[in-house]
């Protein structure tokens, strides 16, 4: 014969007020009034699921009732007939009711009825009312007229996870407990004890994680260790992870890494690794969340470790992150991913999503910044790149004497006047198609609209990145609808770009396929309402394989290779 196995939250329900966990105000306080005969006609228990009120309400029951006792007890023998049905749940005159498939007022005309009636075999009658918030208002209404002149022996207990929808006229007549989320602690010290009786074999920090993960719920707690236990190699950390669906906190040191170091190519490669491990989208997005939660409760002395995500073993490597990356750049992380959730359950490549907007974390500063200090501050502007020319990098050149020798009319006397407003610009010119690519992708980022994003994702491509505009590719097909949404592209430009830049739509198909990237340049010795623009043919290594390059050398065709309209410095 097979034996059923009973699910250890019912195995091991508490017995009797002192064994109930983490309440220790409610038994003591139920205790009290037990001892001191002073019982109440009604009790409302509350608060969140398996904390233990309909255990207490059983208790209560047994402690009422105990044949062994004359009288209320807070130690009921649990081994007497009525004892034990109680803890069964098969006693005459202890009556559960599920209010959340009895809401009819007929099932609460009966109680009522029935609640006239003498116990038969116990002493006190008790009605135990669950989710009692459910009952429908003419439930409520007769229960609240039987408990405002409630018969003698009877007491209802009702138990609910949601206190503020019970009517406040029956919460005004009922004892009201308000039970807790048990803490971490008592949870790890209640599993382990049931772990040993039942001889299963486990990891130690395997028992915390289950503890920290049941969210102050007992029973959630003794439901997973139940199906744990069950692991023929026993309950390990990692079969914990991979029953909650959770991301092993080592697996995502890398992917911190490479947010901490600004670096892309490790971001996506390490992305990819934890997708060949098996991990959702989703799920990477909250173990890394996880991470960086912890980091801003991190400190010197660990004063809230107790409030740690996670596990205890990861500390020290969350120590050494913590000393890499300061709290506010965390917090700029959060406010960066907050809608990212929703984003990746609503798209159909939630994978490109996380992706996307894990690059939206890193920090890329242009080393055009750099060359320029290094190069006296000239102002360039950069276009670089056009579509269908993917395989050609239009790549400044990184020797800054070699770029002297490109850049015709330089004025050596501003040379060495700072101006701010260069520097501010100069993060903004971009050098290659990976640059443009990697700003296309910040762009997109900032867009709330998902179909709006997935449309410019695949219709439209930033093309060239000047001191105030940035022109945009658009698929022939498209270039309406894409127009259409402006609004939205200009918002999320301006985050990137700030306030001035202005956005030029450009027709794919308008584009000489063969046509050189070409060097804008202002001369910044101009004021800025006479600022001139300057086409400088490029001396990089590209032009030496490009035939058709004659074409572009005069404003006249640069303009024609813009469509006419883009390149525009006046204000
Ligand atoms: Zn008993």
């Amino acid at each position: 014969m097979v034996n059923i196995h009973k699910p250890f939250h019912q195995k091991y329900r508490p017995n009797n007020l002192g064994e109930l966990v983490g309440q220790d105000i409610i038994s003591s306080t139920l205790k009290q009034a037990l001892l001191s005969k002073k019982i109440a006609p009604a009790y409302l228990f509350s608060g969140p699921r398996g904390t233990g009120k309909t255990s207490s309400a059983r208790i209560l029951a047994k402690s009422l009732n105990c044949l062994n006792h004359s009288e209320p007890n807070p130690n009921p023998c649990n081994q007497c007939e009525l004892c034990k049905n109680i803890s069964e749940g098969i006693a005459l005159d202890i009556i559960e009711i599920d209010a959340a498939s009895n809401t009819g007022v007929e099932n609460i005309r009966d109680i009522i009825e029935r609640a006239r009636f003498a116990p038969t075999q116990a002493r006190w009658k008790v009605y135990v009312i669950d989710e009692c918030h459910m009952l429908s208002t003419a439930a409520s209404n007769a229960l609240l007229k039987t408990i405002e002149e409630p018969p003698t022996n009877v007491v209802f207990i009702l138990a609910t996870t949601n206190p503020e929808r019970v009517l406040n006229t029956i919460q005004s007549r009922c004892q009201r407990y308000d039970f807790r989320r048990i803490n971490n602690e008592a949870i790890y010290k209640h599993l382990l004890d049931i772990a040993k009786r039942e001889s299963i074999v486990f990891e130690n920090k395997a028992i915390k994680l289950i503890s920290k993960r049941a969210n102050g719920g007992m029973r959630d707690a003794q439901s997973l260790l139940d199906q744990l236990s069950l692991m023929p190699n026993g309950i390990t950390k990692k079969n914990v992870e991979q029953l909650l669906g959770e991301v092993s906190e080592n697996d995502l040191i890398d992917l911190i890494n490479s947010l901490i170091n600004n670096d892309p190519e490790r971001l996506i490669t390490s992305c990819a690794k934890l997708y060949d491990l098996g991990n959702e989208p989703r799920e990477i997005l909250e173990g890394l969340l996880n991470v960086t939660r912890d980091l801003l409760l991190k400190s010197k002395n660990d004063d809230y470790s107790e409030l740690f995500y996670t596990s205890e073993d990861f500390y020290p490597t969350l120590t050494k992150i913590a000393e890499l990356i300061n709290k506010s750049r965390v917090i700029s992380w959060h406010k960066k991913l907050k809608n990212i959730e929703y984003q990746i359950k609503t798209s159909n490549q939630p994978r490109l999503w996380l992706e996307v907007n894990l690059t939206s974390l890193l920090e890329i500063h242009d080393d055009v910044s750099n060359r320029d200090e290094n190069s006296n501050n000239r102002q360039k502007i950069i276009s670089s790149s056009h579509l269908n020319n993917h395989d050609k990098q239009f790549s400044q050149n990184n020797n800054p004497k070699e770029n002297n020798e490109s850049i015709k009319e330089e004025n050596q006397a501003t040379d060495h006047t700072p101006n701010p407003e260069v520097k501010t610009n100069s993060k903004f010119t971009s050098k290659s198609d990976q640059d443009l690519a990697e700003k296309w992708t910040l762009i997109l980022t900032k867009i709330e609209l998902p179909s709006t994003r997935m449309l410019l994702s695949q219709q439209a491509k930033l093309v060239g990145i000047f001191k105030d505009s940035i022109e945009i590719s658009l698929a022939p097909n498209w270039e309406n609808m894409i127009k259409s949404r402006k609004p939205l592209i200009d918002d999320a430009v301006k985050q990137i770009f700030g306030n001035k830049m202005k956005i030029n739509f450009i027709s794919e198909r308008d584009f000489q396929p063969n046509s050189d990237a070409k060097l804008l340049k202002t001369n910044k010795n101009e004021s800025k309402k006479n600022e001139k623009t300057e086409i400088i043919e490029s001396q990089t290594q590209l032009n030496k394989d490009n035939h058709k390059s004659e074409n572009t050398k005069s404003p006249e065709n640069l303009a024609n290779f813009f469509n006419g309209e883009i390149i525009d410095f006046q204000d």
